[in-house]
């Protein structure tokens, strides 16, 4: 978008590498747990000793296959493994199982909200999406003063898939848009747990600037912005990089033309991109296809089974429940964006209260709110979605107001229990109709101008008699309150 402030467009393409959510790693049998102290879990075959034989992890395939296919993804007949070669200490092998000219998923697209209006939608299309082992990791301990790096192998061999979009997003707002739905649509589908302080999604983003100078379109060199293993670093190293591109081709004038694809990584305390090393282009890997590894084909039988078989995705739940439950597609999209077991609890709770208005209401201001502050799940919240029901289905029966309701709330998150317990232990009584009869004539009776401004239609004067009325008797329903004064001065008049 150009706008005075901005002289430039940015164009952005992002290549998500997701932990695929399997016990054991690609090629072996080691387990893939996070957090196992240091090269603890290896074996010759990840460890690429000579004569070690690599066996490929079938679920694996079948979690990229389910991706892909959730991703819209055309699923070749056939797909192959290559080597990319490259000398890296992290990498005992020399060499990184991959897919080079043949991935399991190509194309694709992902559908998100519009950052710049809410009410209109952008699709981001795809590449494709390949398989690849993961490498090991470098720990450094130049911070404590020491000189000395070691080297975990845990994560070699983890599988990954790469999920490579086209140059198709134009702010930093819209790139955080796609990783936030693609997250969502991956814990859908339980294919990763998308766990980001843990690795299992990390982001490298090509950036670059499209100005408009004189009628021509310039185009500035790319910048591969690498690991990025949050959206917030991702959102950030985007803004920064395309000021520091716009700066950078005003002092030098270099185009897409003059420089190659360059390698910048985000130094989150600064907040700037740093240069990293050259890109090597692709024939710098010496990519070959993988002599050990037998090419997977895929029948047609497999892959409709594997999409019949989908989990529902969320753009389908946000409008199941607009149409199922009646509530409104902003309700529809907060319930769906906590994801699939916030939607379970949601269908739960409408259902056995039959009150889904009322369900969605509650869910979004005091479950979620509660979730928050407990810093929990929905799996672990106090009150299970069958108590709540029982709870919200007393207040659509009149028996119980919302202030009443909240206190049962309450006390049902300290103490657990059910609605009937919380009920006895907080004292609340029902009271019967002749009880709030004479409560209203008293009132009525003390409150004459009252009585002249409901029969001069102003009804909402009652409003003043339900504080003095609740002081007299706490258990009294404020509707039920209402509507028997209402009808006592009706029988008067
Ligand atoms: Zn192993």
């Amino acid at each position: 978008m150009l706008s005075v402030d901005q002289p430039y467009e940015i164009v952005i393409g992002l290549e998500v590498h997701v932990q695929l959510r399997t016990t054991t790693k690609l090629f072996c049998r080691c387990a893939t747990q996070f957090g196992a102290p240091p090269n603890t879990n290896v074996c010759p075959v990840c460890l690429g000793m000579p004569g070690a034989l690599p066996v490929i992890n079938e679920h694996a395939v079948q979690l990229a296959l389910q991706t892909g296919l959730a991703l819209g993804s055309t699923i070749p007949p056939m797909t192959k493994w290559d080597r990319k070669q490259y000398f890296y200490p992290d990498l005992p092998k020399g060499y990184q199982i991959s897919q080079f000219d043949l991935p399991i998923c190509d194309g694709g697209h992902l559908t998100i909200a519009d950052p710049a209006d809410e009410s209109q939608t952008r699709t981001i299309r795809l590449i494709r999406a390949h398989l690849e082992e993961d490498a090991g990791k470098s720990m450094h301990d130049e911070a404590n003063g020491r000189a000395d790096s070691r080297i975990d192998l845990n994560r070699c061999g983890t599988p990954l898939l790469e999920i490579v979009s086209q140059p198709d997003m134009r702010s930093a707002a819209e790139a955080k848009a796609f990783l936030t739905e693609l997250k969502l649509l991956l814990t859908y589908l339980d294919v990763s747990d998308c766990e980001m302080q843990e690795g299992s999604l990390r982001v490298d983003a090509n950036v670059n600037l499209k100005i408009e100078k004189a009628g021509d379109t310039i185009a500035t060199p790319i910048v591969e912005i690498k690991n990025m293993n949050s959206f917030r670093a991702v959102e950030r190293a985007i803004a920064h990089e395309a000021q520091r591109q716009y700066h950078e081709w005003e002092e030098t004038g270099l185009t897409i033309k003059d420089r190659t694809k360059r390698t910048f990584g985000w130094d989150d305390a600064a907040e700037r991109t740093v240069p990293q090393r050259e890109k090597e282009e692709a024939a710098d890997y010496r990519y070959l296809p993988d002599p050990d590894l037998l090419p997977i084909c895929l029948s047609v039988e497999t892959v409709e089974a594997t999409r019949v078989a989908l989990a529902e995705f969320p753009a389908v739940a946000r409008q199941r429940l607009q149409s199922d439950y009646e509530i409104k597609a902003y309700d529809a999209d907060v319930i769906v964006n906590q994801g699939r077991g916030v939607v379970e609890y949601f269908e739960a709770v409408a259902k056995g209260s039959g009150d889904a208005r009322r369900a969605s209401s509650w869910i979004q201001q005091d479950v979620l709110r509660t979730m928050k502050e407990q810093g929990k799940g929905i799996a672990d919240f106090a009150v299970s979605a069958d108590t709540l029901a029982e709870l919200l289905g007393q207040v659509s029966a009149g028996k119980l107001d919302n202030a009443r309701a909240r206190d049962v709330f309450q006390h049902l998150l300290e103490k657990r229990g059910s609605v009937a317990e919380a009920i006895k232990a907080l004292g609340i009584e029902s009271v019967d109709a002749g009880e709030i009869e004479s409560l209203c004539q008293e009132l009525l009776d003390a409150n004459p101008q009252v009585v002249e401004d409901v029969r001069g239609g102003k009804m909402q004067a009652i409003g003043s008699l339900i504080g003095q009325a609740k002081k007299k008797n706490p258990n009294v329903n404020p509707k039920q309150f209402r509507e028997i004064c209402l009808q006592l001065i009706q029988s008067a008049g």
